[in-house]
């Protein structure tokens, strides 16, 4: 408690999703007298989360700077531990709250496992069901189902996955997911024709990052959109995220191929709207995965495995892998076939109906009052 009798929550944002998804959630906190309430930036990668903050106007009260050239999980981790021990001593929260996967949410739970502080996770229950895929994401999100005392699940199945893990019943919560209310937040300050077609053609957004994509899962993906860039109907958009690794791989198989334009990674605002003006959304991201049905935008996923099952369940979004050959055949379907895309594109969204912020919100009020 503070000296003012108030409940101290400290939240930790690292990256781009992390900030997309808990900013309804610092505002919402923000506006509560009986919290007092403090974010951490962490600042993995600096420049996509700068600019995330800046458009959601969430100030941080602090800020780790962890990025480095080239950082291995070790050396991150060890880093991070250490730094946020320092942080909880010196900020003595009643409560830390993170949001996802990312090695550095696994270790601010362990930290306030050390330290006895309650952790609260944010989208928590995913799991792929394989411990290599997302790597190390999986692995991650299985720690923090041990670690976190509180955990606000976005759907029944991810709160059911905790269950069978063992979590108490009474330390399980379904929200839905924050991103929905972030998209919700968002879509009226998006300039929406900053990417429509001019010509007629079918845009494609294209994203793909994962770490254990690189090398020869980004090489199937890259051989696929280049034999789909050879219909002269379409016209893939194809921000490259800013890991180097990623970078290097995709200008190589990619740059100058005519119709497939490689972009800087979009702002959140331009990226919806690249989605808005998109026929088709193919992507191995997490949170793309959630928001573009919410926007009516078929989905293909181009991994072998998703933590996300509910989208393909609900007919939002396919599972096509990495290879060229699949990736061309089931993109030409949802292209030319209107029913099927009909179908994918109508499909509900399974992820949230935006109101997952306040459901949140609610649940630390009681349970902070205790
Ligand atoms: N995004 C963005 N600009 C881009 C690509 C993605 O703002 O150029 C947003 C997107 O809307 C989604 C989030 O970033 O909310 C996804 O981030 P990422 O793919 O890095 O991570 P993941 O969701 O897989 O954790």
């Amino acid at each position: 408690m503070s000296s003012k009798g108030k409940s101290r929550i400290l939240i930790v944002i690292g990256t781009r999703p992390e900030a997309i998804k808990l900013a309804p959630l610092v505002h919402a906190l923000r506006r509560k007298p009986a919290f007092e309430l403090r974010v951490l930036a962490t600042a993995q990668h600096r420049e996509l989360l700068d600019d995330c903050l800046e458009f959601f106007s969430v100030r941080s009260d602090l800020d780790l700077d962890l990025q480095r050239e080239d950082q291995e999980l070790a050396d991150l981790s060890s880093r991070m531990l250490r730094v946020m021990d320092g942080v909880l001593l010196e900020q003595q929260p009643d409560l830390v709250l993170a949001q996802g996967d990312t090695s550095s949410v696994m270790i601010s739970g362990l930290a306030c496992h050390y330290r006895q502080i309650p952790f609260a996770h944010v989208e928590a229950g995913l799991r792929s069901g394989d411990r290599e895929h997302p790597f190390p994401e999986e692995m991650n999100r299985r720690m923090l189902g041990c670690l976190a005392d509180l955990h606000f699940a976005p759907t029944e199945r991810a709160a059911e996955n905790l269950l069978r893990e063992g979590v108490g019943e009474e330390q399980v919560y379904v929200t839905g997911n924050t991103v929905i209310d972030a998209l919700h937040w968002a879509l009226p300050r998006v300039s929406k024709d900053k990417y429509a077609a001019t010509n007629g053609q079918r845009k494609i957004l294209v994203t793909a990052h994962r770490r254990e994509s690189i090398g020869a899962g980004l090489a199937g993906i890259c051989a696929g959109l280049r034999n789909l860039a050879a219909r002269e109907d379409v016209e893939i958009l194809f921000p490259v995220h800013p890991n180097p690794k990623v970078r290097q791989q995709v200008h190589d198989l990619l740059e100058h191929q005519p119709r497939i334009r490689l972009m800087n990674p979009l702002s959140y605002a331009d990226f919806i709207a690249a989605m808005l003006a998109s026929d088709l959304v193919l992507s191995d991201s997490g949170g793309v995965q959630e928001e573009a049905p919410s926007l009516n935008k078929p989905v293909l996923v181009l991994r072998e495995r998703t933590e996300r099952q509910e989208g393909i369940d609900a007919g939002c979004a396919r599972l096509v892998g990495r290879d060229p050959a699949e990736i061309l055949k089931q993109a030409n379907l949802l292209l030319d076939e209107a029913p099927i895309y009909a179908e994918m594109a109508e499909a509900p969204n399974p992820y949230g109906d935006g109101r997952a912020t306040d459901r949140i919100v609610e649940i630390l009020e009681s349970c902070l009052a205790d």
